[in-house]
C-alpha cells in the first residue's frame, strides 16, 4: 500500500479498510484508481448446472474468467493437510499478497450439507491462523499526543521495518504501566509485530540498552495543563477541557462522516477554524456566517458557502448521531444507538437513572456509568444546551416503527387487570422488547398487577421501576 492514495489523505490503517473505503467511493473513477483486485472463493447459488464439490466450483469459476486462488489442493488425509499449511506460513513472505492464515474445507458438498452449521460456524470450514509477524528495531524516540478525552498517549517511533507488507516506523505504547511493565527505554531493541489490521505494538524488548524506562511528561504537550490520573485508571490525562488538542480532536470527530457528517469539515478545515479563534466548541460552528470564513486561508467564497450549508444540514441528523458525535469515553456508534433508541430524546437521556441506562441490553456497567457521568458533567449540559438553541435535532428518528421498547427487558409479575400474561409479552417482543422470568440489574420495568409476589419486592430493593399495565400500555404507544 503505497504511492497510490492522494497525498491530502492519510495512508488506510490496513488492506480491509483500504478496500472498504474505496468501494464506498460516490465517484466510482476514484475506486478505479485504487487498483483493487480480489480472488472469488465460493458460488452463493446456482441454476442449469450441477456441482458436487468444491474443487468442481473453483474450477468452474476459473472456467468462467473469475480470477481465483492458484493455492487450492484437495487432500485425503490430514496429515498432508498440517504439512501444506506449515509450507504456505514458510512461503508467507514470498507471495505477492499478505494473507493471515489459511483454510481447510471439506470438499464434498452434500457431506457439507450433512455437517451442517453452529449459529455461528460452518462445521465443514476451519481457518488456522498464522502468528504475526515480529521485527527487531531501534527504539528512536517517543512522541505523545493528546487524544479527544484528553488521554496521553505514547507513540513508540523506531527505524523503519517492514510487516505484513507495510513500512512501519511507529507502535502504541498506551501507557505508563505498559512502558515499565516491558521496561522500554529510548535507544532499546525492540521486537515489533503487527497482527492482522491492528495496529502494530511492542511485544518486548529484546536487548536494553541500560537507560531508565522512558517516562511520559506531568504536563500536557499541547497546553502544558498539569496531567492528571484517576483512580484505577492507567490512562495520563490533560485535565484542560479548553485543550487545544482536544478541541480539534473533539471537532473533527464531532464533523465526522459517522458523527454529525459535515462534508467539508475535515482536520485541515478545524484546525483553521480553531487557530483563527472562530471555534471553541461544536456549538460555536452553527453561529459562523459565510462572511467570517471566507477571508480564510485557502477557503473562498463557494467553499464557505458550502461549509456553512453543510453545518446547517448537520442539525436534522439523528439523535443517535449526536450522541457519537459528543465523543463519550467508551459509546461507540452502536452504544449511541443503543441509547438514542432507548431513550427516544435528549431530555429522557438527561433524566436517565444509571440504572436505566446500564439496563439496556448490550451496556456493560463501565459504559453505563461513562454515559450517566458525561450528561451528569454541567460543562456538557451546558453545550448540549447549545447545541439544542442553535437547532440541533434531539430526537431519535432512526427508531423504526414497533421498536418503541427496543434494548428493554421486562418482568411481568401478578395479575394484569385486563391482559393475559402471554398477550402482554408479546405486545413487548412486538415492540422490539425482551421478557424475563426473573428480575437482575438488567430487568428495565417490572410490570405488576394484582398480588404481585417476590418479584415485586426484588425490584424494588434493586431500584428498578415498578409499572402497572396502564403503565405498560403507555410505553407501548411510545
Ligand atoms: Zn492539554
Amino acid at each position: 500500500m503505497s504511492g497510490w492514495w492522494p497525498l491530502s489523505e492519510q495512508p488506510f490503517k490496513n488492506p480491509r479498510n483500504a478496500a472498504a473505503g474505496s468501494l464506498r467511493q460516490k465517484d466510482s473513477k476514484i475506486t478505479a484508481t485504487r487498483g483493487l483486485d480480489i480472488f472469488v472463493f465460493n458460488i452463493q447459488q446456482i441454476q442449469g448446472a450441477e456441482l458436487s464439490g468444491h474443487k468442481e466450483s473453483l474450477d468452474f469459476l476459473k472456467e468462467l474468467g473469475f480470477p481465483i486462488s492458484p493455492r487450492y489442493e484437495i487432500f485425503d488425509n490430514i496429515e498432508e493437510v498440517k504439512q501444506r499449511i506449515q509450507a504456505i506460513g514458510e512461503s508467507r513472505g514470498n507471495l505477492s499478497y499478505d494473507i493471515d492464515g489459511a483454510v481447510v474445507k471439506v470438499d464434498n458438498l452434500t457431506q457439507r450439507e450433512v455437517l451442517g452449521a453452529t449459529s455461528k460456524f460452518p462445521r465443514w470450514a476451519v481457518a488456522y491462523k498464522y502468528p504475526p509477524e515480529e521485527k527487531v528495531t531501534v527504539l528512536r524516540s517517543v512522541e505523545v499526543k493528546v487524544g479527544r478525552t484528553g488521554a496521553l498517549t505514547p507513540t513508540a517511533v523506531f527505524d523503519p521495518i517492514t510487516l505484513a507488507g507495510t513500512t512501519v516506523t511507529r507502535a502504541v505504547l498506551h501507557n505508563q504501566d505498559y512502558i515499565d511493565q516491558k521496561k522500554i527505554a529510548i535507544g532499546d531493541e525492540i521486537i515489533v509485530r503487527k497482527a492482522g489490521d491492528i495496529i502494530p505494538e511492542v511485544v518486548e524488548v529484546a536487548r536494553h540498552l541500560g537507560n531508565e524506562p522512558y517516562r511520559l511528561p506531568d504536563t500536557c504537550p499541547s497546553c502544558g495543563a498539569h496531567a492528571v490520573r484517576e483512580a484505577g485508571e492507567a490512562v495520563l490525562r490533560c485535565p484542560n477541557a479548553e485543550c487545544p488538542a482536544q478541541l480539534l480532536r473533539n471537532l473533527t470527530h464531532y464533523a465526522s462522516r459517522d458523527a454529525m457528517d459535515i462534508e467539508g469539515l475535515g482536520p485541515a478545515v478545524v484546525e483553521l477554524l480553531v487557530v483563527n479563534g472562530l471555534v471553541h466548541s461544536p456549538a460555536d460552528l452553527y453561529l459562523k456566517t459565510v462572511e467570517e470564513i471566507q477571508p480564510l486561508e485557502r477557503m473562498g467564497k463557494r467553499s464557505a458557502e458550502n461549509l456553512i450549508a453543510a453545518i446547517g444540514a448537520s442539525k436534522e441528523r439523528d439523535l443517535s448521531n449526536f450522541i457519537f458525535a459528543l465523543g463519550i469515553r467508551g459509546i461507540g456508534q452502536r452504544g449511541a444507538q443503543l441509547l438514542a433508541q432507548r431513550f427516544g430524546h435528549m431530555d429522557a437521556l438527561l433524566a436517565a437513572t444509571p440504572q436505566e441506562i446500564a439496563s439496556i441490553d448490550g451496556f456493560g456497567e463501565i459504559m453505563a456509568q461513562s454515559a450517566y457521568d458525561f450528561f451528569a458533567e454541567k460543562g456538557n449540559r451546558h453545550l448540549i444546551g447549545k447545541l439544542r438553541e442553535a437547532g440541533v435535532n434531539m430526537k431519535c428518528t432512526s427508531q423504526p416503527t414497533g421498536s418503541a421498547l427496543t434494548g428493554m427487558t421486562f418482568v411481568l409479575t401478578g395479575t394484569l387487570p385486563t391482559l393475559g400474561r402471554s398477550e402482554a409479552s408479546k405486545m413487548i417482543e412486538a415492540a422490539g422488547g425482551k421478557t424475563s422470568s426473573s428480575v437482575s440489574k438488567k430487568t428495565s420495568y417490572v410490570v405488576a398487577g394484582e398480588e404481585a409476589g417476590s418479584k415485586l419486592t426484588k425490584a424494588q430493593s434493586l431500584g428498578i421501576p415498578v409499572i402497572d399495565e396502564a403503565g405498560l400500555l403507555r410505553l407501548l404507544e411510545g
